[in-house]
């Protein structure tokens, strides 16, 4: 999955965006003509959304610096640098409540000095939005990416977090440095009406920069949208009443809740996708690393690692085991008259087969190598190894794959079986016995499932690629 700065907006995302900016709008229409009306009075409702935006605005930042140290874009920066300055103002406003409660379009309000961070915050934080889009349309290429490490990074973010840590010493400090200015001299109507309107054209602005800054459409801008245009109906909503528990100030806290919560929802379903992409791309790879390439079934690696599981489990529990090792007769003459190419397709075929006569869920079958391949079978009895092994064999034969020698393809099979005292001894041991009772076969003729019990009883005693000399207890 690519990531949401990469990613163009699906059509059903732009629905959604859609969707949702125009329940924005509609919302703060619906509440502007009533705006002025109060509502109940709600002491924890301030506290509980200025907490909210705060850690939201902080988790947002904290992944936006993520996906900076990921890709390096730069315009991350200011982005994550705009949330922590509003998650920043947002706890201002929790510390400096009540003195923020009255509005600031209002002659009182502007003697209350915590509100000389008002427009701090709401000229800030979009201002800080703008210059990401700024860098994203025109910036990128102008900077170093490969240069901007981390830590410099890190540093250029923290500005913002140092401009909410100015903003709030001034603002608790104003009530000594500029109480006395302020209220000998009250800011005139025009000025604090010119304060809003500033905030209000920036807020706008802001909203046309994310909405049309980014050529196509991508997931990142398509979501900041939404969020840009929840604070633009914020501030709008401020504009016309920001009393304290009144319709307009309760939609306005809600409206800045979402817009600062909008990207962090996006952030966080990318998170949960790239989960689940990554548990898929996990349990491929594993599939893969467990698999053979050629013909699907379970590789060499795998069976060791199961051969020595069941191993141990038979040992601890004293079950059988046993093994069938199987070979394709005169293999190397059919890829030479029919070519490699028609060799792998029998050998697929073959292999399929294979799989499809082993019922029991423990039985597991593995290509050994080459054109062998080996079976296992966890507590089994002698004679129904034997019985897999014929029916295997059989099948191979019914397929009536066209061979060197007129007769169809078929398959020798050697296997072993123990049922006890399995200590000091190994599963190269057993893997040996199988193997020596696969050579029988070829020897007497091919096309035939031979046991390792049966080779003690005639006493043959043959060569094994895997020891030299087997040791025969009779
Ligand atoms: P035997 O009956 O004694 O087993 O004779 P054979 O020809 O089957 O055995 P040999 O060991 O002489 O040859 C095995 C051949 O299997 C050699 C090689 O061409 C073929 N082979 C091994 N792996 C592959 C593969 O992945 N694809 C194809 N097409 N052929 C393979
Ligand atoms: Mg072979
Ligand atoms: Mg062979």
């Amino acid at each position: 999955m690519s990531s949401i700065l990469h990613q163009a907006t699906s059509s059903r995302q732009l629905w959604i965006s859609r969707i949702l900016m125009l329940l924005l709008v509609a919302a703060a229409l619906f509440i502007m003509p009533h705006a002025a009306e109060p509502w109940p009075a709600m002491d924890a409702f301030l506290p509980a959304i200025a907490l909210t935006v705060a850690f939201s605005a902080a988790i947002t930042s904290y992944l936006l610096l993520v996906q900076f140290n990921i890709h390096k874009k730069f315009f991350l920066i200011p982005l994550a640098g705009a949330y922590a300055f509003y998650g920043m103002a947002a706890l201002i406003e929790l510390r400096l409540q009540p003195a923020t409660n009255a509005s600031l379009l209002t002659i009182e309000s502007i003697e209350q000095p915590a509100n000389w961070i008002w427009p701090c915050w709401h000229i800030g934080y979009p201002l800080f939005i703008i210059a990401a889009m700024l860098f994203r349309k025109y910036g990128e290429r102008a900077i170093e990416l490969n240069r901007l490490s981390l830590t410099k990074g890190m540093m250029l973010f923290m500005l913002a977090p140092l401009l909410g840590i100015i903003m709030y010493m001034v603002a608790v400090s104003s009530g000594h440095l500029l109480s006395s200015l302020v209220t000998t001299h009250p800011m005139p109507d025009p000025v604090i009406e010119m304060i809003g309107w500033g905030a209000w054209v920036v807020a706008a602005l802001t909203f046309f920069m994310v909405r049309y800054c980014d050529g196509d459409d991508h997931v990142i801008t398509t979501f900041l949208s939404v969020s840009a245009l929840a604070y633009l109906c914020q501030t709008s909503l401020m504009m016309v009443d920001n009393t304290q528990f009144s319709n307009g100030w309760y939609m306005a806290k809600i409206l800045s809740l979402l817009s600062s919560s909008g990207l962090l929802a996006v952030l966080i379903l990318q998170i949960s996708r790239l989960n689940s992409d990554l548990a898929d791309a996990h349990s491929h790879l594993l599939e893969k690393a467990c698999k053979d390439g050629l013909t699907g079934i379970f590789n060499r690696g795998y069976f060791d690692e199961v051969s020595a599981t069941e191993w141990r489990r038979a040992q601890r529990v004293g079950g059988a085991i046993s093994v069938i090792m199987l070979d394709i007769d005169y293999f190397k003459d059919f890829n030479d008259k029919f070519g490699h190419l028609k060799g792998d397709q029998c050998l697929c075929r073959i292999a399929k087969t294979l799989q499809e006569n082993l019922l029991r869920p423990g039985d597991f079958i593995a290509r050994f190598g080459g054109e062998e391949f080996i079976v296992l079978l966890p507590n089994s009895t002698p004679e129904g190894v034997r019985l897999v092994a014929e029916k295997m064999r059989t099948a191979i034969y019914q397929l009536k794959i066209q061979s060197v020698y007129g007769r169809p393809i078929s398959i020798s099979a050697g296997y072993a079986t123990w049922k006890e005292s399995y200590e000091n001894r190994s599963m190269n041991e057993l893997l040996a016995q199988a193997d020596l009772a696969l050579y029988a076969a070829k020897s007497q003729g091919r096309n035939r499932v031979v046991g390792y019990e049966e080779l003690i009883c005639s006493r043959y005693i043959g060569r094994s690629k895997y020891h030299q000399q087997i040791p025969v207890n009779v």
